[in-house]
């Protein structure tokens, strides 16, 4: 497993032009050049995507193996009469690695269920992409010490894990990314408490050991995500032992970014 943090920036449907698109992300790269030791997956809207993987890929920095693309969703299919969309082989052969699945926006907005979070998911690992699947509960809750969850809740990320990762092989399931976001905390300035994330990956282990098996559940990358600031990105790393962060409106602030990862790094 790679074990340096995985930091990936969801920047949702913004900027509105490409021009501050690239202004954001040509500061964060060249910050964070000198930091070795992490991963940096940048999740922009479609449109800016060919744009900031082609700044990347010019010499010299084709050897950037610290930053990666990401699709913020995919369609199932690979190619068709589906308006609007966009299919994971699009998104590979733009030389992305990865792909955010099952976002509580899109299942709330969106109404994406769990069996279309399912079909994307497998199509995207079909098309060798790494999903990073996204699940959480709706309203703040608790864990007991086990990391047994107290309540309904808290049982919607089993159920979530069960469904979302339906027929998704033993071979396969090691290439899925893992993000804890509650949906309360999303957004809202309203961050979980390390803690409280810790059990919650506690119990994500516990049902991959379930549904594959201990090393699976040993070795899986789960990330944290909600209203994750560079005040608290540290104590998800270190207290918490998260394996990284999933950053949303604050991976819109370059400098503010920037420190995130840092402090990711050195905790
Ligand atoms: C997200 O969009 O996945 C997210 C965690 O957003 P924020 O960091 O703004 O809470």
């Amino acid at each position: 497993m790679n074990n340096k943090p995985l930091i990936i920036a969801n920047w949702k449907m913004s900027p509105t032009t490409l021009k501050e698109a690239e202004h954001l992300f040509s500061t964060v790269e060249k910050e964070i050049k000198k930091i070795k030791e992490v991963e940096v997956v940048f999740c922009p809207p479609f449109v800016y995507l060919l744009n900031l993987v082609t700044a990347v890929s010019l010499p010299p920095r084709r050897s950037s193996q610290r930053i990666a693309f990401g699709g913020q969703d995919c369609f199932w299919e690979a190619k068709g009469a589906y308006t609007g969309e966009v299919s994971p082989s699009m998104l590979k052969n733009l030389d992305c690695q990865y792909v955010i699945i099952g976002h509580s926006e899109r299942r709330k907005y969106f109404q994406e269920t769990d069996e279309v979070v399912n079909k994307k998911l497998r199509a995207a690992l079909e098309a060798r992409l790494k999903p990073i699947l996204c699940v959480g509960e709706e309203a703040r809750d608790a864990f007991n010490s086990e990391g047994r969850p107290l309540s309904e809740a808290s049982l919607v990320i089993g159920e979530q894990l069960e469904k979302d990762l339906a027929d998704v092989s033993l071979s396969r399931i090691r290439e899925v990314v893992i993000a804890y976001e509650p949906v309360w905390a999303i957004g809202t300035g309203n961050p979980c408490l390390p803690d409280d994330a810790m059990k919650a990956a506690l119990f994500i282990r516990k049902t991959l050991a379930k549904l594959y098996n201990r090393l699976i559940a040993e070795k899986a990358r789960i990330l944290y995500g909600g209203s994750v600031t560079s005040q608290n990105a540290a104590s998800y790393i270190k207290g918490a032992g998260m394996n990284g962060l999933l950053v949303g409106g604050a991976s819109l602030n370059a400098s503010e970014f920037v420190k995130i990862i840092e402090n990711a790094v050195a905790s």
